[in-house]
């Protein structure tokens, strides 16, 4: 059956749908872009475009934004998993344990040219290992 999921980025303002079939394996599933979902009752729900996301094409738009969400997910990931004192211990609903980013420790945001940029708040974490682990050209490190 056809499905459609609406996601809100944590990256930007930007609202997308994308169409998918649950009957097709994880795998395989394919999620296409789509302007809009008319629920059964009429009602609608339209793609937004943020102040920094006007791409009238929808694969460009759904590829820019997915494209910051994820270099986003890999920088925190990478400080989570190499820069000491980032991270802490939390055990999940069903016991396991992993590691997730410390509250307090950085802040992260976009520039006006899309760059992401983390704020170290945390003065004992050390800047320089995180300018090591990720590429600073793309990345402004405060
Ligand atoms: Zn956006």
């Amino acid at each position: 059956m056809k499905k459609i999921t609406l996601w809100k980025p944590d990256t930007c303002d930007c609202i997308l749908l994308y169409e998918w079939d649950d009957q097709i394996p994880n795998d395989l599933r394919v999620h296409t872009p789509v302007e809009e979902n008319i629920d059964h009752a009429g009602l609608g729900i339209k793609t937004r475009r943020c102040d920094d996301h006007q791409e009238s094409d929808l694969g460009k738009l759904h590829g820019k934004v997915k494209a910051e969400n994820t270099k986003k997910n890999i920088v925190l990931g990478l400080i989570v998993d190499q820069v000491l004192g980032a991270s802490e211990e939390r055990i999940e609903r069903d016991g396991s344990k992993s590691k997730i980013l410390k509250s307090d420790v950085l802040s992260w945001s976009f520039d006006k040219n899309r760059k992401l940029v983390i704020e170290i708040k945390d003065a004992k974490i050390d800047k320089n290992e995180i300018k090591n682990i990720v590429d600073s050209k793309e990345i402004t490190i405060l």
